[in-house]
């Protein structure tokens, strides 16, 4: 089965759309890793185009936020004032969407979660440490994550190597255990803008991170029409 892994989209429509027709004809199904929604202007229209496709779906924060699953307070000041919009803003079959997904999965054993296996909606695995703690906490011998935003690829072992993936180059599983963040597709924070997805082949085992340019004006047009934080629009520009 080739899967296209996508992970915090949101909310960014133009990002979505660059991911899906570059990976067009190179995927059977799609996989998200959560946060569909918050800080970007299309919630629905991102939560309807991935219902479209085949897809398997988990939570993230901020989709727990728009929820009110999760307080608030815990985001800064201008993640919290886009969550608001984004409540306010959701319609009725976009909240049951995102009522519906699970915290975790596991599919064709992989394991799927937003933040950690150990934590999945909170913990963010930017590091070594915290990387080699999460892998007595999933089954199968790969977990996907999103939520930091920041491709990665960890391996487990007393090195515990941290892998900076390669745009493009297809990188083959051995028999080691890792945990793979494909980047986000709408708000990438590696100092490259453009979107981040991965391609993995789940029958021969090869994964590839990808990225493709989008029209990040389209989405800052409308942000800035709807008086979003200029915080959340410059960052487009620059991917942090
Ligand atoms: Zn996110």
């Amino acid at each position: 089965m080739r899967i296209l892994v996508v992970s915090d989209v949101h909310a960014n429509l133009a990002a979505l759309k660059a991911v899906l027709a570059d990976a067009q004809g190179e995927y059977d199904t799609i996989w998200s890793l959560g946060d569909i929604v918050g800080y970007g202007p299309y919630p629905n229209e991102c939560i309807a185009m991935l219902s479209r496709q085949p897809h398997v779906a988990i939570c993230g924060n901020h989709d727990y936020g728009v929820l009110g699953r999760i307080s608030l307070s815990d985001f800064n000041s201008d993640a919290r004032q886009a969550n608001l919009w984004t409540r306010e803003r959701l319609t009725d079959p976009s909240r049951e969407y995102l009522e519906s997904l699970p915290e975790t999965a596991v599919v064709e054993g992989f394991t799927l979660a937003h933040g950690s296996p150990r934590s999945p909606i909170w913990e963010y695995l930017l590091y070594a440490r915290s990387a080699q703690q999460s892998f007595d906490h999933f089954g199968t011998l790969v977990c996907l994550v999103g939520h930091t935003h920041v491709p990665v690829i960890f391996a487990q072992g007393p090195a515990a190597e941290v892998l900076a993936p390669q745009p493009g180059l297809s990188v083959q599983l051995d028999e080691g255990r890792y945990i793979i963040n494909p980047g986000s597709v709408g708000q990438p924070r590696d100092g490259d803008p453009t979107a981040a997805y991965l391609l993995l082949d789940t029958t021969g085992r090869v994964f590839t991170h990808r990225r493709v340019a989008y029209d990040v004006d389209a989405t800052q047009a409308e942000m800035r029409r709807l008086g979003f934080a200029p915080r959340l629009i410059a960052r487009l520009d620059f991917g942090w």
